[in-house]
This record gives C-alpha cells, sequence and structure tokens, in this order.
C-alpha cells in the first residue's frame, strides 16, 4: 500500500491568492466556484463547504482523502484553505460536467464508449483500494468528464475524473457499517446493514456500466417504492433489455459485478483482465 500524504491546511485569506468567478455549480454541502490564481492566471474550481453544513468528521475525511490522492482519474485537490466559517478546497477544473448529464443527454453509450469510460473508473478503483479507501457512493453523478479533442459523432472521446470523496472511508480504520448512498446504486449487504467492505465500489461499477449501455436502470421502482426496489437488488433481480444489442461479454462482464455476496464480484484487476475491459471478442479466443 502506498503512503498517503494529505497537505495543510492554509489560514491566509483566500481571495488574496485567487480571483472568486462564477457559479459552476451546487452539492449537498458546497456552492462551486471558478478561481483564478492570481500569481499564474492558471483557473481552478473553489469548492466552498460551509463548517455548519457537514459534521466536521465527514468534512476532515474528505479533506484528508481528496489531498492525498495523486491520479489521473481522480479529481485533484491542490490547496485547502480555511476560515472560521468555510472550507475551500482548490481542485483542478473540470469542463465537461456530470457523467449523469452527459448520460442523460445522449440516452446510451455504444459499447466501444462505455468501455473506455468503465476502464477509467477501474483504474480510479483499483488505486483506491490500494491505498485502503472506499469510495462507497459511486454514480454518474460523482464523476467529472472532459470532452477529448478527436471526439466524433460516432466515438466521444471522454476523460474522467472521480470525485465527492464525502462518504469515502479509509476501509482500514473501520468496518463500513454505516447505511450510506443513494438507493438506485446500493450493494445488497448496504441494505441488510451487513459489515461490507471495498467491494461495494465493484457492485456500483456493474450499475454505472449496465447505466451507459442501455441508458436505464437495473433496479429500478417508478413510485419510489424503496421495499420493492430493495427486494430487487436484494434478490439481484434485473435484466438486459433487448435493445440495443449487447455483445455476451459487455452482458457477462455486468453480470460478474451485480453479485449478490461482495467475495465473489470481479476485483478491479479481474475486471482489467475481463475480455469485454480487452476488447476481446468471443470469436478472437479460439
Ligand atoms: P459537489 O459538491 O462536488 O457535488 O459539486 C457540485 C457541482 O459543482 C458538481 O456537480 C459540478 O457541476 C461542479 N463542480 C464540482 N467540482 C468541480 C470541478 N473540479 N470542476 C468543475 N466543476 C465542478
Amino acid at each position: 500500500m502506498e503512503e498517503l500524504n494529505s497537505i495543510p491546511r492554509r489560514r491566509e485569506r483566500i481571495d488574496e491568492f485567487y480571483t472568486i468567478g462564477a457559479k459552476l455549480g451546487k452539492g449537498s454541502f458546497s456552492v462551486v466556484f471558478e478561481g483564478t490564481e492570481r500569481s499564474t492566471g492558471i483557473k481552478y474550481a473553489v469548492k466552498v463547504i460551509k463548517r455548519s453544513l457537514i459534521k466536521q468528521k465527514l468534512l476532515d475525511r474528505e479533506i484528508e482523502i481528496m489531498t492525498s490522492l495523486r491520479h489521473p482519474n481522480i479529481l485533484f485537490c491542490k490547496e485547502v484553505y480555511e476560515d472560521d466559517e468555510s472550507i475551500f478546497l482548490i481542485l483542478e477544473l473540470i469542463k465537461g460536467g456530470e457523467l449523469y448529464d452527459k448520460i442523460v443527454d445522449q440516452g446510451e453509450y455504444s459499447e466501444e464508449e462505455s468501455r473506455r469510460i468503465v476502464r477509467q473508473i477501474v483504474d480510479a478503483v483499483e488505486y483506491l483500494h490500494q491505498n485502503g479507501i472506499a469510495h462507497r457512493d459511486l454514480k454518474p453523478e460523482n464523476i467529472l468528464c472532459e470532452i477529448l479533442p478527436g471526439s466524433t459523432e460516432e466515438l466521444q472521446l471522454i476523460h474522467i475524473k472521480v470525485a465527492d470523496f464525502g462518504l469515502s472511508k479509509m476501509f482500514s480504520r473501520e468496518d463500513l457499517f454505516t447505511k450510506c448512498g443513494s438507493p438506485i446504486y446500493v450493494a445488497p449487504e448496504v441494505i441488510s446493514s451487513k459489515p461490507y467492505d471495498q467491494s461495494v465500489d465493484l457492485w456500483s461499477i456493474g450499475i454505472i456500466t449496465y447505466v451507459l449501455l442501455t441508458g436505464c436502470f437495473p433496479f429500478y421502482e417508478e413510485k419510489k417504492n424503496f421495499k420493492i426496489l430493495y427486494e430487487k437488488i436484494s434478490n439481484v433481480r434485473y435484466e438486459f433489455p433487448s435493445d440495443p444489442q449487447l455483445s455476451t461479454e459487455a452482458r457477462d462482464f455486468v453480470s460478474r459485478l451485480l453479485v449478490r455476496e461482495g467475495k465473489d464480484r470481479m476485483t478491479p484487476q479481474q475486471c482489467k483482465e475481463h475480455p469485454w475491459l480487452q476488447n476481446r471478442h468471443q470469436k478472437d479466443r479460439t
């Protein structure tokens, strides 16, 4: 396991170092603005979190995690400022918005586009798990995107960054017992309040892959009937739609992640070796 070092928080006034610009978005506990570093002119995203809105422990955890991670598919946090009311995270600026909005706009992605996105999520999760961190709330709303040059109508090239570590925990410290996360994405063990581990993130990758490939959720209840929804999730009751036509490898990839027992799900390493992520077709394996 690599050694993670978080950076110290600065007590100086943020506006001495950054010009705060337009609002970029709003989360449950934060508002995010564009910020320009005065000394370099480089633009960042400044995430402002009001201390009063979030438990100190949760806040400290998000900051500790975000400032210690270095991976091309994980949102980079350059600096942290604080005053008595707020915490300011200086984050790399990601212009393409949330993966969620991209999926809503696009409906579903081709297998090639989905594979490219899922590969990056798997890389990020492998890195997190190697460092003793479970994200616990992986979903398209928490994944930011950059559309890369060279994208065409047929093939959108997206670079993704996993963000929002508000629910992450260093799983070596305590069991991941808390019932958290969004209902549509939660794994069976979270619903049944059993102790769980980092394999909840592999369940989430299964859900995200399904959503990218089909444009719909594997587990869904029209009337927000959580009892029925939870029952479907607990019994892993889902089907693939007949349209779009999905390859056997894509179905197999999802079905090895949407597995009831966490210990039976693929690990990130196994995901990377799976024929679907490797883009090997059955006919190639003769
Ligand atoms: P969050 O509180 O992290 O959920 O962020 C709320 C919203 O702010 C997100 O949904 C994005 O639209 C925007 N946002 C957050 N971080 C960034 C960033 N690094 N670059 C650009 N926009 C961001």
